[in-house]
């Protein structure tokens, strides 16, 4: 796992979501309860997108190039030890209906020539 990955700074996302439902809820006194939690669901599910984006993304898996061979994942059909293909970007629709994009290798088995990218 690499560090590296990890470092967004969460702690100011989290604070910056304060900061917005706090000018938001100033600037709509009588909002219902309904429309507060709305407007606060919303918000979240941006940054629970952002979050699941850098924690996907922080996986041994994102690069098969930076693995060992002898740990590079096997094709789930043959068996056989997957090349790596380059890294390609993929963007994915979550839960929280955020898109994030993931930059991922694009292994590719040397037998059954079958491409994809290595869950993880
Ligand atoms: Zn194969």
């Amino acid at each position: 796992m690499r560090q590296e990955d990890f470092d967004r700074d969460w702690e100011a996302a989290g604070k910056e979501l304060l900061t917005r439902m706090k000018a938001w809820r100033l600037a709509h006194p009588k909002a219902t309860l309904d429309e507060i939690e709305r407007a606060l669901d919303k918000r979240m599910r941006e940054l629970r997108g952002e979050m699941l984006e850098d924690i996907a993304q922080a996986s041994d898996l994102a690069d098969v190039r930076a693995q060992p061979e002898a740990e590079r994942p096997v094709c789930p059909k043959c068996g056989a030890r997957l090349g790596p293909r380059g890294q390609e970007q993929r963007t994915l629709e979550t839960d929280g209906d955020q898109r994030i994009t993931l930059t991922r290798s694009y292994a590719v088995c040397p037998e059954c020539k079958a491409g994809f990218f290595p869950p993880g």
